[in-house]
């Protein structure tokens, strides 16, 4: 049935007029109802309200938000809280602040939010209050993420292209020198590659590229870069990392490269060439001689890790320098006045003396193995004699000095098992078994019973000297 005109425009307005809220209403829905996250928070970091987007945001009630300040918002492990808009500056003439910040939910979902502060009022001095808004922004985060990651990795070994790696890497040579802390090159060619396309075919190839580049990633840190040079020739860059450590992280890869065989039935060796940073060398003096040490690697039959002969000399003289020690000089006052003890005492300063001249001469740590199996064989042997010796003789610590014995011995095989193993440098056993055992122990526990040893020799002549039937008074 067809109304008049008039009474349908005031049924209208009737309708209206019931379901209009006042101004205030208006802007709670509007508020509420907002496709933004929006809360007011105070001087205290506390949401004081918050609308029904902030919960869906970060999956958390509101009712559990109203108690919460800004900075419990969850944030990825490592990343800094969100700021509490008091500590950033916030002022009448610039009165918004905004920037992207990342944030987890309890369920683990990273979510990209563009945050923006701003004091609710427009007076003069710190704010009250201020209004903060959440602006999820992950779908555009993750394709931007996407879009740079795929403009800075290699798609087939997810390795650094050329030129992100050459572009980090010269960020974190300024950034070593400034800081001062080494920084190591290794050079890797994969071996006899092209007759690995020519027997496998090209897309086997591919794969092995690949594969090598996930077994190499296993083996770094998070702050090493991996970058794909060439063809088949990458580039490692190890921050405070020195030759040693760099050549152990590439023996690792090299190990694991060599001991597996890819699923076309390929089995794949690589060259590893290492150099040290020195001091305001630019990347491209460090790349060739990297380059220059797998040239040897390869030269010398392949499959290995050859380092710079000179940066490794200079690192073991640092290491030495390090220890404070050259050379271990026997003095008189080290003898106790027993020819056994003394003589090998003196033997084990000499064969301690073999080692740190072998280190300086020839650079490295290959081949100390033995010296220092040597060293503890000859430090074992006279740690029984010696406590033989001191039982005969009554020494009244003997116990606490057999157990010193116990000690340092059992420390410092196990430090020259892990020196075996790469777990330790040769510094630390070098500095253990030199310093602890052959120094330290001789020239201050020792003497507790060289001391003993002549107090009670002195008591010995005085009785000799002493005629019968008179003692002193
Ligand atoms: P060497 O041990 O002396 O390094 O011998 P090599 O055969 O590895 O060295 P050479 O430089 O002669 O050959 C490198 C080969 O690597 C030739 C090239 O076709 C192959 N290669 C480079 N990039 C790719 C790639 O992306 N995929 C495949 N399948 N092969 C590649
Ligand atoms: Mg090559
Ligand atoms: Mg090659």
């Amino acid at each position: 049935m067809e109304q008049p005109p008039e009474a349908r425009k005031s049924r209208v307005r009737k309708a209206k007029a019931q379901s209009l809220p006042d101004d205030q209403e208006k802007f709670r829905v509007a508020f509420e109802m907002a496709g933004v996250g929006i809360g007011l928070v105070d001087q205290q970091r506390r949401f004081l309200e918050v609308n029904k987007k902030l919960s869906e945001i970060f999956a958390i009630a509101k009712e559990e938000l109203l108690g919460m300040t800004i900075d419990a918002l969850p944030v990825p492990a490592g990343d800094t809280p969100a700021l509490h808009p008091g500590e950033l500056v916030v002022t009448r003439d610039w009165p918004l602040i905004s920037f992207e910040k990342r944030f987890v939910t309890r369920q683990g979902k990273i979510v990209w939010v563009e945050v923006s502060y701003s004091p609710l009022t427009r007076q003069k001095g710190r704010p009250d209050v201020y209004i903060v808004s959440f602006h999820d922004i992950t779908a555009r985060k993750t394709l931007e993420l996407a879009l740079a990651r795929q403009a800075s990795v290699d798609p087939m070994t997810q390795a650094l292209n050329r030129p992100i790696f050459a572009e980090r890497a010269d960020i974190e040579l300024l950034r070593s020198g400034r800081h001062r802390y080494k920084l190591a090159l290794v050079m890797v060619d994969l071996d006899h590659f092209k007759a690995i396309n020519d027997t496998y075919g090209h897309a086997a190839g591919d794969q092995v590229l690949s594969i090598f580049g996930d077994m190499t990633r296993s083996c770094l840190r998070t702050m090493d870069l991996f970058g794909r040079w060439g063809g088949e020739e990458f580039l490692l860059l190890l921050p405070d990392t020195g030759p040693s450590g760099a050549k152990r992280v590439s023996e690792r890869i090299r190990a694991s490269l060599d001991s597996y065989r890819f699923p076309c039935g390929a089995q794949v060796t690589a060259s590893f060439g290492v150099a040290a940073r020195r001091a305001s060398e630019r990347l491209s003096a460090l790349v060739d001689r990297a380059d220059a040490a797998m040239y040897k690697a390869k030269q010398s039959g392949r499959n290995r890790v050859v380092a710079d002969a000179e940066d490794v000399r200079r690192e073991s003289t640092r290491k030495l320098d390090a220890l404070g020690v050259f050379e271990l000089h026997w003095r008189k006052l080290y003898s106790c006045g027993i020819d056994k003890i003394d003589t090998e005492h003196q033997q084990l300063f000499s064969i301690a003396n073999r080692i740190l001249a072998f280190l300086s001469s020839d650079g490295g740590t290959v081949g100390m193995e033995p010296l220092v199996d040597e060293l503890l064989t000859h430090v074992a042997i006279h740690f029984k004699h010696e406590e033989q010796l001191l039982e005969v003789r009554g020494f009244p610590e003997l116990e606490a000095h057999r157990l010193s014995h116990r000690k340092l011995l059992a420390q410092a095989l196990g430090l020259a098992e892990q020196f075996r193993q790469q777990r330790v440098t040769a510094g630390a056993l070098l500095g253990f078994v030199i310093h602890d055992v052959v120094a330290r122990h001789m020239i201050r526990e020792d003497r507790k019973y060289y001391s003993w040893m002549r107090k009670s020799k002195s008591a010995d002549k005085g009785k000799e000297r002493r005629p019968k039937g008179r003692r002193p008074a």
